[in-house]
């Protein structure tokens, strides 16, 4: 754990989030400033800062983070819709929080941009 990253005090139960999901390895939760009527992160419980510090034998673990992903859409009841996974990487790549997480948005039409 890194002490002074908001997810994950999080994802220890150290600070409040609307969870949605918990499992051994990540959890999920809503997003504190929604951009869709569904917006949830998935977060591996590790602390790892951003996709460029996954290392070969962490495939795994990105592997997860979409399926749980896919899992919360079904169960959100936006799966046949269709929604939006984004991960944001570095600060070009407009990442605000360094410990990667996947974003789940939908519930309604997103527009073509990605920026
Ligand atoms: P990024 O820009 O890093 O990809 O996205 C970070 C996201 O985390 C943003 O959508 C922001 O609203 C959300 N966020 C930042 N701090 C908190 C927090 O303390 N709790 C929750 N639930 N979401 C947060
Ligand atoms: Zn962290």
């Amino acid at each position: 754990m890194s002490e002074d990253c908001i997810f994950c005090k999080i994802a220890a139960g150290e600070a409040p989030a609307d969870m949605v999901h918990q499992e051994e390895e990540f959890v999920a939760f809503r997003d504190i400033l929604p951009q869709a009527p569904i917006h949830i992160l998935v977060i591996p419980r590790t602390h790892i800062t951003s996709s460029a510090d996954l290392t070969e034998g962490q495939e795994w673990l990105a592997g997860r983070l979409i399926t749980i992903a896919k899992s919360l859409a079904e169960k959100e009841g936006i799966a046949d819709r269709g929604y939006r996974l984004v991960v944001n990487c570095g600060s070009e790549g407009g990442q605000q929080v360094p410990h990667l997480h996947l974003h789940l948005i939908g519930g309604r039409k997103l527009s073509g941009s990605l920026g």
